[in-house]
């Protein structure tokens, strides 16, 4: 866990900056520049007295790796700054990070509200797992705000928002849910994977918690998994508290690969904004696509919020084909320039239909209470340049 001490403040700083700069203002191990990776599972100490002050928290240090770890707060330091929190600390995965947090937060008897359309993993610890242990699992229709205030109204502990959402990039109002969760006294916690710090800060917005899968933008490389909370301090300590024990810990190696991911965050997220927006502006003019979901289109119902909340519209679009499911089938394995693979946010393009990715677990009925069409394609552009990759799907759309 790292907590913000405000000895070193970044606010003044830009995201590119800071991502760089912060937490390195000074010489390293044996004076090296680069961050030191630091593989130790152990931390050594001159006599006990030492040794207890750091177990007290009196001083600052490390003890054992499940519980801390240099390069690991490292990174907890950059996002710290990053999110605009009080406070972070970081997890094995994403997964990790959220079910660590709702755990912590809730217990029986405790009330969650929270949307149709989170995660295909966050949906799971909704409906399967937290049911288990007696919590109150209410998941709304995601983009019906009234029936989410009325349910946040009705008595909510947590409050768990995604936006925009996978795999139908649907968009909600950050402010005016936080804004109805403040009213309760509910935590608000708000999954930010697709968007990072760069496109969308809801800590800014009054949210309590804000978390992301490190897995993809972050890291930014598709070689390292990890998971970061950011937020009011008291909350974080619980779920740190929680993760110790629970043993969920962040690998040092994947911290290292987090703070160099880091250093291009906002190039990249730069990068990913302009080419998914090309790329669904192309895809809206093709005879063979039914329709695009890209909250930066002005067709997309959920443009107005986005351009409210968001700085990018993020580098995930999906679009679905006439064909359906058959055309689907048909025109992946055309691509030259994306991976058929389940991952999004690393360099390469990667493509997928719900069913194979983020929605493997559910039936045609479900998907289509979800509103996801069998011929969508989710498309997770990547760093590469537009014009190759239109040019690619051009060529597959043509051979259909
Ligand atoms: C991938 C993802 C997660 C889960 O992250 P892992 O690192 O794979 O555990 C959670 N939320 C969103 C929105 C994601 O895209």
């Amino acid at each position: 866990m790292f907590v913000n001490k405000n000895e070193e403040t970044w606010s003044d700083k830009k995201p590119g900056t800071a991502s760089i700069w912060s937490g390195e203002n000074r010489l390293f191990f044996e004076g090296s520049t680069g961050v030191p990776l630091v593989h130790s599972v152990s931390f050594g100490y001159e006599n006990c007295d030492e040794w207890y002050d750091v177990a007290m928290e009196r001083k600052e240090g490390h003890i054992y790796g499940r519980n801390t770890n240099p390069t690991v707060q490292l990174f907890e330091k950059k996002m710290c700054l990053l999110d605009g929190g009080e406070a972070s600390t970081s997890f094995a995965t994403g997964m990790a990070a959220i079910s660590n947090s709702l755990f912590a937060l809730l217990g029986p008897g405790k009330r969650v509200v929270s949307l149709k359309d989170t995660y295909g993993g966050t949906s799971r610890v909704f409906m399967e797992f937290l049911p288990a242990y007696d919590v109150d699992v209410m998941l709304c229709e995601t983009t019906d705000h009234e029936q989410l205030e009325k349910e946040i109204a009705k008595g909510c502990d947590v409050l768990y928002l995604e936006t925009p959402t996978n795999p139908t990039l649907k968009v909600i109002d950050l402010q005016r849910l936080i804004d109805a969760g403040k009213k309760t006294g509910a935590v608000t916690i708000v999954d930010n994977t697709f968007s990072t710090p760069i496109n969308q800060k809801p800590l800014e917005l009054g949210a309590d918690l804000v978390l992301h899968s490190a897995t993809k933008f972050i890291g930014g490389h598709a070689d390292a998994m990890g998971g970061i909370l950011s937020g009011k301090k008291e909350l974080v300590e619980k779920v740190f508290r929680y993760r110790e024990i629970n043993g969920a810990t962040l690998h040092p190696m994947a911290a290292f690969l987090m703070i160099r991911g880091l250093k291009t965050l906002e190039l990249r997220m730069q990068r990913s904004n302009e080419n998914a927006m090309a790329i669904a502006r192309f895809l809206e003019t093709q005879a063979q696509v039914e329709s695009v979901f890209y909250p930066g289109l002005e067709s997309n119902a959920g443009h107005e919020i986005a351009k409210k909340q968001m700085k990018g519209f993020g580098g995930v679009l999906s679009f679905s084909l006439k064909g359906g499911f058959e055309d689907v089938k048909r025109l992946l394995p055309k691509l030259e320039h994306a991976y058929l693979a389940a991952h999004l946010g690393g360099a390469n393009t990667i493509v997928g239909p719900p069913r194979t990715t983020s929605h493997v677990e559910t039936t045609v009925e479900q998907r289509k209470e979800l509103g996801i069409p069998e011929g969508l394609i989710r498309y997770a552009v990547g760093l590469e340049n537009s014009e190759d990759l239109i040019a690619d799907l051009k060529s597959a759309l043509n051979a259909l």
